[in-house]
């Protein structure tokens, strides 16, 4: 990268994440340029500290949220409590003076923490999941306590995610594309676009972040569409959503539906009201999820499924036994799930259960 590359990936990184409320004046970003590095301010000058020496070349980020700066205070090692955050971080994110090696993140005492990405979503992403990490461990201790994930198990995950779960994203980043040829026509194209426009709505509500969570809608008794696997929710095209069988989830040769279509297609076939299921891993359920407990939102009484390996079988069985009689579950150290008669009433039933979930966090 060169050092106009430098500004504009500076800017697109600085806007990111003031949106989420996760850049402020102490921030500080490190860039890759003409074989070297450039440290920026977060006024975009050129930084002389020597935070970032410890690290390999590449992207990264020193800031913070609000929680991260309160857990930061205090420090102490952060154990990985739900999926998304062990396929990021693997088992631990451990407290440093100095960051140094290529873990991908660390929390600084009294400063916050600094994050590597190999591309800016993955760079933006990683700030999200280690303020959410951090929000679970101030928030944990009222409802039990986290129930961390094991360490073999998090290794794995994070393997998996490095090496498979998040190439189409990094090839995407880098102007390669891993996709199907698209199709002279699709069928169902409203629906298809409904699903994307949801994936997107979803995003901009920060009830899911980076390509985690899925989305789905019911065609009719025998099939619906789902999401596409990994792939960022602003390039997901309409011949990318995949149509499922309610009987069996089978699905098209040469397309990649969602990781958790099981799961989904289990809720269709036991729940014939059902017209569309949302997934995601919103902050506040994510807590709920991280202490494996239940939540009660208005009207709503949300159960946690039993934990198993995020794609499993085991997860769909899990999940779909608790929504075989409820319209929203907590995924044990994973997220949330909702259904509804629509679209429109899933997502409802999802921003109700985080807005539940936040007032119940704030009021214990
Ligand atoms: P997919 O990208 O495969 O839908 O997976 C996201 C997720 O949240 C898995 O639980
Ligand atoms: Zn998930």
């Amino acid at each position: 990268m060169g050092m106009d590359g430098v500004s504009e990936r500076f800017r697109s990184i600085r806007d990111r994440l003031t949106a989420l409320g996760l850049f402020d004046g102490d921030s500080l970003v490190m860039l890759p340029v003409d074989g070297g590095r450039v440290v920026l301010d977060s006024a975009g000058n050129e930084a002389h500290t020597d935070i970032f020496d410890g690290l390999p070349a590449g992207m990264a980020v020193l800031t913070a949220g609000q929680y991260a700066r309160r857990y930061a205070a205090g420090g102490g090692t952060i154990r990985a409590s739900t999926d998304d955050t062990a396929q990021m971080f693997g088992a631990r994110v451990r407290c440093v003076d100095a960051p140094a090696g290529d873990a991908p993140a660390f929390l600084l005492k009294d400063l916050g923490f600094v994050v590597t990405g190999r591309f800016e979503n993955e760079l933006v992403a990683a700030c999200i999941l280690m303020e959410k990490m951090c929000m679970a461990c101030l928030l944990s201790p009222v409802l039990g306590g986290l129930k961390p994930l094991s360490g073999p198990l998090c290794a794995l995950e994070h393997a998996v995610y490095l090496k498979k779960y998040s190439r189409p994203s990094r090839l995407a980043s880098q102007g390669g594309e891993s996709r199907t040829a698209p199709a002279a026509a699709v069928a169902d194209l409203p629906q298809r676009q409904a699903v994307i426009e949801y994936g997107k709505r979803l995003v901009r509500e920060r009830l899911i972040q980076a390509t985690w969570g899925n989305v789905s809608v019911r065609l009719d008794e025998e099939r619906f569409l789902i999401t596409p696997s990994g792939v960022d929710y602003d390039r997901i095209r309409p011949e990318e959503v995949v149509e499922v069988r309610v009987a069996d989830g089978d699905y098209p040769e040469g397309l990649h539906p969602s990781s958790e279509r099981r799961l989904h297609q289990l809720i269709y076939q036991r729940r014939r009201d059902v017209g569309a299921v949302i997934h995601t891993h919103s902050a506040a359920c994510q807590v709920f999820a991280a202490c494996r407990q239940g939540l009660n939102a208005p009207g709503m009484d949300c159960p946690c499924a039993g934990y198993a390996v995020s794609g499993s079988k085991k997860l769909a069985e899990n999940v779909a036994a608790v929504m075989a009689a409820h319209d929203g579950c907590v995924m044990a150290n994973h997220g949330f799930v909702a259904a509804g008669d629509s679209l429109e009433t899933a997502l409802a039933r999802a921003i109700e259960a985080e807005k539940a979930a936040c007032g119940l966090l704030s009021a214990i």
